[in-house]
């Protein structure tokens, strides 16, 4: 799930990393074009799959 960077626009900046914990995921991303890092945080119930 690629994401916009928040210091330049740059789009489409595809994740560096992924961890998932319990029903949230977080994914790191890196900008390509200015460097900056930023990471995002989703819950896994909003894209429709049930917790175990
Ligand atoms: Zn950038």
């Amino acid at each position: 799930m690629t994401d916009n960077c928040p210091n330049c626009p740059r789009q489409d900046v595809a994740p560096v990393a992924e961890h998932t914990r319990g029903q949230h995921i977080s994914h790191l991303y890196q900008c390509p074009a200015c460097g900056h890092v930023w990471s995002t945080n989703r819950d896994l119930g909003a894209y429709g799959q049930e917790a175990a």
